[in-house]
């Protein structure tokens, strides 16, 4: 293929034309990709196609042309002006070259990449000796040189390698990086006098756990640490708390990576976990790894081999590209296609509102996703998305979901739009711009929070939904799951296992409470809404009157003010509370269906018992039933006058326990626990059930 034939659209070409397209691209075609890739991930921090796609394009320009120079201009593109030699530096103060360019004195070269068992093995085979395993971190590699004092002179960026940027400057503000080594250590490692100058290598990243204060704002970790980094103001690195761990070691003249890494540990560096792996245990290792990426505080897109034995590195040497003696194994199946089903836009502590996408549930790298942030409305708007969409969804670095793009809207194609009310309190929504886009933002957030997280422990109580507690609740509100009551029918077991040591089991025991308060009785739902002067007592009043939901909805001020105990005031919070959580109550209706009372029929008064042998009383079932499906069994409870209950609290009457087989239900442990405390509720049997109304 000759370079004339290099496709029209590959300034526009998407991930997965790219994707189809890979096997025949020629080297033109895959260089001008590069080149475009390329620049979007390093320069406008906006990458358009998943990383793993990426190498794959490099991969296949090197297997093609080898020698192809694209290859050599990998990584950020530099800052005009001249190159600094890295020993230079030392002669210029660190704040007069932030930016400058800087010439590595021995290149960063980049890893090898494999993916898969045998081209681990393959490698392996290559030398003797231990293996070294590290996590690949995805953030800011760079050098750090220190004189024979063991002072810090220059720390840059790695850039393409052979010439990075400098940020002595800020990089002296990040605490986790020495600004004098360890004197005692550094003279005892025979490195003080050396002709060449310390060089240390490493990462700069940001914990997620750090990120966390700015997840609204940046749309990944890697991002903002190089942001960070390099800052054009003084002093404003180190508020980002970034961190630093140290990798390698130059210049050191030790015969294995045991020994260096216990020297930059005394040196005065941090150095994250790494440990020495048997050949036979390499994939295992790296499975492992890949288990328990989630559970570590920093993205890793994948792990580091290395060659224990400097001798064998010496021996192995390098290609112009990679150590022979090194090898990345990146982590897969970090991008998979899914269906939209729904936008939430979800109410921060802080008041940002963030779009929130949910979809069906896919596994990528390891675990079930089911919903992505979807960062700021520029983004929002540029998505485009619809209702039944077909997305693309990547987990960053392995962590952090994200929706890439909409690859085909859906069939009814009804539009998201973004709110002009804050879902959470109503107050009006307001956009703003800040550095990395523009936002939604509540008007009102002080009242907006506490309001939120006393409305959603009010509903969770009323509705007698166990398990969400001010802990639970604060953590779902901070990790943007709960925002308002309907969002507690959209939780899903792979969300809330995401939250602070809430296991799967956990997890899954409280969505089971929820989806076992599907159905709600009408003075509790009513409560649950948590308006001003409707508690208990006004609720079981006004369902009592007027029997229905439809009905109290629509009642007016005059009919409301004929219920006994309803003067104007209580009329007024209730009808203007009713009003305000309309759409709120719409939503909630989507979700649960509430049991209206029976009509009452012309002659009866509130002093009549209700008709029927049950009289009123309330019934709820447990265990596997015999004679009929819990359904029929609620209708014989209605057909008979009686009230089925949602679940068992003080207020219930009776809990049915079915003759069926099968441990004692939670059901009936609590009823039994209300019974006990002197509750007048009874539990009773199927057969003792089927007496009562004569069957
Ligand atoms: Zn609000």
């Amino acid at each position: 293929m000759a370079t004339d034939t290099i496709p029209q659209d590959i300034a526009s070409m998407d991930a997965a034309t790219i994707e189809r397209g890979l096997p025949s691209f020629e080297p033109p075609t895959l260089e001008a990709l590069i080149r475009r890739t390329n620049r979007e991930y390093w320069d406008a921090n906006a990458p358009t196609i998943p990383d793993p796609l990426y190498d794959r394009l490099v991969e296949a320009l090197r297997r093609l042309a080898p020698d192809n120079p694209v290859l050599d201009e990998l990584g950020e593109s530099l800052p005009d002006g001249p190159v600094i030699e890295a020993e230079a530096t030392a002669t210029i103060p660190p704040e007069d070259r932030l930016g400058a360019p800087v010439r590595h004195t021995r290149s960063m070269l980049s890893l090898g990449k494999c993916y898969g068992a045998e081209e681990l093995l393959a490698w392996a085979e290559k030398f003797e000796g231990e293996i070294l395993m590290m996590p690949k971190m995805d953030g800011v590699a760079c050098s750090l040189r220190y004189n024979d004092k063991g002072e810090l002179f220059l720390a840059a960026t790695r850039g393409n390698g052979s010439e990075g940027e400098d940020i002595t400057i800020n990089a002296l503000e990040v605490a986790d990086i020495p600004k004098q080594l360890d004197a005692k250590s550094l003279a005892h490692s025979g490195l003080a006098n050396s002709e060449l100058s310390l060089e240390v290598r490493g990462e700069l990243f940001m914990r997620l756990s750090v990120f966390e204060r700015y997840k609204d704002q940046y749309s990944n970790p890697r991002n903002l640490t190089a942001g960070a980094i390099k800052h054009k103001e003084r002093g404003k690195t180190a508020a980002y708390t970034l961190s630093f761990y140290a990798y390698d070691l130059l210049n050191h003249g030790l015969g294995h990576e045991r020994e260096k890494f216990e020297l930059l540990k005394a040196l005065g560096f941090s150095v994250e976990e790494c440990e020495f792996v048997a050949r036979d245990a390499l994939q295992d290792s790296f499975e492992r790894w890949s288990r328990r990426r989630e559970a570590i505080d920093y993205e890793i897109d994948g792990v580091v081999y290395r060659a224990a034995d400097t001798g064998e590195q010496a021996r192995l040497g390098e290609t112009g590209h990679h150590p022979r003696w090194s090898i990345a194994y990146k982590f897969q199946g970090d991008t998979g296609t899914t269906t939209l089903e729904d936008v939430l836009w979800s109410v921060s502590r802080t008041g940002t509102i963030t779009p929130v996408g949910l979809f069906k549930p896919i596994e990528l790298s390891g675990a079930m996703i089911g919903r992505a942030g979807l960062h700021n409305l520029n983004r929002f708007e540029e998505l485009d998305l619809s209702e039944g969409a077909t997305i693309e969804v990547t987990r960053r670095g392995g962590v952090i979901p994200h929706v890439e793009r909409m690859i085909a809207p859906g069939p009814g194609a009804k539009k998201f739009e973004i709110p002009t009310r804050c879902p959470a309190c109503g107050s009006e929504a307001e956009r703003r711009k800040k550095r990395d886009g523009e936002f939604l933002f509540c008007s009102r957030p002080e009242a907006c929070v506490s309001a939120r997280l006393g409305e959603l422990l009010h509903f969770a109580k009323v509705v007698d939904i166990q398990g969400f507690g001010p802990k639970i609740v604060t953590q779902a509100v901070d990790a943007g799951l709960l925002s308002s009551p309907v969002d507690f029918y959209a939780l899903r077991t792979e969300d809330l296992e995401t939250l602070d040591r809430l296991g799967r089991r956990s997890a899954q025991n409280l969505v089971d409470q929820v989806e076992a308060h599907r159905s709600v009785e009408l003075p509790v739902f009513l409560q649950a809404l948590g308006i001003d002067h409707l508690g208990r007592q006004n609720a079981l009043l006004l369902a009592d009157e007027f029997r229905t939901l439809a009905a109290v909805r629509a009642v007016d001020r005059d009919t409301l003010l004929e219920v006994k105990g309803i003067k104007d005031a209580i009329a007024d919070a209730i009808l203007g509370g009713l009003e305000a959580r309309s759409e709120l109550i719409d939503a909630l209706l989507t979700h649960v269906s509430v049991v209206d009372l029976p009509e009452k029929s012309e002659d009866d008064s509130a002093e009549q018992p209700v008709e029927g042998v049950l009289g009123g009383k309330s019934f709820l079932f447990t265990g596997a039933l015999e004679a009929f499906t819990r359904k029929q069994a609620q209708d014989k409870v209605e057909a008979h006058g009686g009230v089925s209950a949602a679940g068992v609290n003080k207020t219930l009457d009776y809990l049915v326990v079915g003759a069926g087989k099968g441990a004692k239900s939670s059901k009936q442990k609590k009823a039994e626990k209300l019974v006990d405390g002197g509750a007048p509720l009874k539990v009773i049997t199927e057969a003792e059930f089927l007496e009562m109304i004569g069957e």
